[in-house]
């Protein structure tokens, strides 16, 4: 008698993102510089990777050797600088080594920025022994990451600067990257699940690249997310009272979000 066996296919609707650097290019005892990792289907995601992100995968257990995607939201050093370690971690401080390929997604000029750091750093950056595949995306573009949907937009900071946002199961997290304030931005995440938001700056401190608790009030009160999670925090934004300035212009629940913080979005 034959037995059959029928394997149903496994659709994931998991969406968790883990803050891995809050911080800023302002050394924190707490908070590393830009990094989050968002396993999304069956990608593994890592959005930025500045300085400290190795050590914070790490710390927290996450599995980096299967990490499938890195995507740079802009090219400051806080942004990228443990590209390089996590590309040579794979050759180097795994066994056996990577033969997976990573992508490694980011604005226009990102296989430029990576050709200038092999150039420094030496060509294995570029061909580690496993495939390293370079994805450059046009404002207003999208990409697909094993199911989970990366569509990105520009924002006002540097040229290049981009946000991101990955659709995966019917919800979506958008993240703002550095930015100043855009009206057209916060349009663009309107109804998102999670917003995670840069707050760089006191009032007393503002400069037109980077957002306010102020300003981040008025980003989500246009947005309308689930969820608003702040970060990127320079020391002195932490001098106020973040809560009470963006409750006076957004009533949804806020999270200002630490090293380490976590949330599930799927299911
Ligand atoms: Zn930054
Ligand atoms: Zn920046």
């Amino acid at each position: 008698m034959w037995v059959l066996w029928f394997q149903k296919p496994v659709v994931s609707d998991h969406m968790r993102l883990t803050v891995l650097g809050t911080g800023t290019i302002a050394f924190s005892p707490t908070r590393s510089c830009a990094a989050y990792y968002l396993e999304a289907g069956d990608a593994r995601v890592l959005i930025d990777c500045g300085p400290g992100s190795a050590r914070r995968l790490a710390e927290l257990g996450i599995p980096w050797q299967t990490i499938t995607h890195v995507v740079i939201s802009h090219f400051h050093i806080d942004h990228h600088s443990d590209l390089p370690a996590l590309v040579f971690a794979g050759k180097y401080g795994m066994l056996p080594a990577r033969t997976a390929p990573l992508d490694i997604v980011g604005p226009l000029g990102t296989r430029a920025l990576l050709e200038r750091l092999a150039a420094a750093h030496g060509e294995w950056l570029m061909t580690p022994g496993y495939p390293v595949r370079i994805t450059e995306l046009a404002p207003g573009t999208s990409m697909d990451l094993g199911g989970a949907r990366l569509d990105c937009t520009k924002v006002p900071h540097t040229p290049e600067s981009m946000a991101y946002s990955v659709s995966h199961g019917g919800r979506r997290l958008v993240y703002s990257g550095d930015t100043g304030f855009d009206a057209a931005f916060a349009q663009w995440a309107a109804g998102c699940d999670l917003l995670v938001l840069e707050c760089s700056l006191p009032q007393t401190m503002a400069i037109v690249e980077h957002l306010t608790p102020e300003q981040c009030g008025e980003i989500a009160c246009l947005a309308a997310p689930r969820t608003l999670v702040l970060t990127h925090l320079d020391p002195p934004v932490e001098l106020v009272d973040i809560k009470a300035l963006v409750a006076a212009r957004y009533e949804g629940p806020l999270v200002i979000a630490h090293d380490g913080w976590s949330t599930e979005l799927g299911d």
